[in-house]
């Protein structure tokens, strides 16, 4: 397969320290890259990204197998450019493999077709929408659902500039963007089930769960996502937001391992009945009062950690500190090495 590239230059004069906080970042999230004293080289779904010192600033090279790949890796690019030379420096001028086109080749408009409450606080979504064999992933479950402002019948999506950018519809015509994980997937009926924690604080994710009607529209990107590690012992934690990914860990992760999984909701109404293979070993846990919510997750992950830690995996998902906090013990204080773990914040708690 011949490979698709596109590149662009960031000019700016401080492309060194850009480097520095690219790679603490990718070091913080185990993200596997290569680098010498000029160039970091990154891999990532679909392609890899290549971040260059050069006289004028920094040189921006994108390189991957297909279009949708290399629309991927530009906007990872752009949300590292973001992140560490300001939002001031994008739009970026990309050459090369750019098509102006309808839409991204990962993006599709998705119609509610069923809403069904599973619990007080979870709302399953069933949503259709056309040519979804590329959700159906064994490892990539996570996808960007694009919720566009309440009342607007015939939405607006960002398309794909001539320049390899992203044009966005007016400000408010615009859709607001969380992740989220599907839960099923079928690829023949084109529908696939999301299920949305109806967290109290609003939020244009949960809102849009808390009013769907069959018929409402958003988009979806992706799939996103990392699989685990082969291993014989897994530890498995995580509160409502993470409870589809792992009901498909338990799902999926081979008999032959042993699996525990603590699982955080509000109260004994709001726990799932899940499909309990006999390796797997689930304990129910209901928030506590005077706790940050997920807490009580990273203090089992760690008061279940084994002595013997050569053969294990350590998956969890929660409140972004907390898992931030968790991360950091695994491997500082347990040793636990890059593609033994995977913690990652799936909501931030706001300061009050
Ligand atoms: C990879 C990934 C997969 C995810 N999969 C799912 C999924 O399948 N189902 C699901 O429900 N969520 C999932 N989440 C979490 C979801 O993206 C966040 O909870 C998101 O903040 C919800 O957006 P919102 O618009 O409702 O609220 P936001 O606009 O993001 O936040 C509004 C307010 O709500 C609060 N808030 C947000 N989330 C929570 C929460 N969980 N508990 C309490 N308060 C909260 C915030 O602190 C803030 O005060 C996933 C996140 C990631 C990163």
């Amino acid at each position: 397969m011949t490979a698709l590239r596109c590149d662009a230059t960031l000019t700016f004069t401080d492309a060194n320290n850009f480097q520095s906080r690219l790679k603490a970042f990718l070091d913080e999230y185990d993200v596997a890259y290569r680098c010498d004293d000029r160039q970091v080289a990154v891999e990532l779904p679909g392609g890899e990204a290549r971040f260059s010192v050069v006289r004028a600033g920094l040189h921006l090279e994108a390189e991957a197998g297909a279009r949708d790949g290399l629309e991927t890796l530009r906007s990872i690019i752009e949300h590292y450019v973001a992140l560490f030379a300001g939002d001031n420096a994008l739009p970026l001028h990309w050459h090369g493999d750019v098509v102006a086109a309808p839409t991204f080749a990962n993006f599709r408009e998705m119609r509610v077709t069923q809403v069904e409450d599973l619990t007080p606080s979870m709302r399953r979504l069933t949503l259709a929408g056309e040519d979804l064999a590329r959700f159906d992933h064994a490892e990539e479950w996570h996808v960007r659902l694009h919720f566009p402002p309440e009342g607007i019948a015939r939405p607006q999506w960002p398309r794909p500039t001539a320049e390899g950018g992203i044009q966005w519809p007016p400000e408010d015509q615009r859709a607001e963007i969380r992740y989220y994980t599907i839960r099923r997937l079928d690829v023949a009926k084109g529908e696939v089930e999301i299920d949305f924690l109806l967290h109290a604080a609003p939020g244009p994710g949960g809102d849009f769960a808390r009013r769907a009607r069959p018929g409402d529209v958003c988009g979806m990107a992706g799939p996103y996502g990392r699989g685990v590690a082969e291993a014989s012992h897994y530890l498995l934690a995580g509160d409502e937001t993470a409870l589809p990914a792992i009901s498909r860990l338990l799902e999926t992760l081979p008999a032959s391992a042993r699996v525990e999984a603590w699982l955080e909701v509000e109260s004994p109404l709001d726990e799932l009945a899940l499909p309990l293979p006999d390796h797997c070993h689930v304990s129910w846990r209901h928030r506590c009062r005077g706790r940050a919510p997920s807490e009580q997750l990273a203090t089992a992950i760690v008061e279940a950690m084994p002595d013997e830690r050569d053969d294990l995996f350590v998956w969890f998902a929660g409140e972004a500190e907390v898992s931030q906090r968790l991360r950091k013990r695994l491997k500082q204080e347990f040793g636990l090495r890059k593609g033994q773990h995977l913690v990652t914040g799936y909501w931030k708690r706001e300061a009050h």
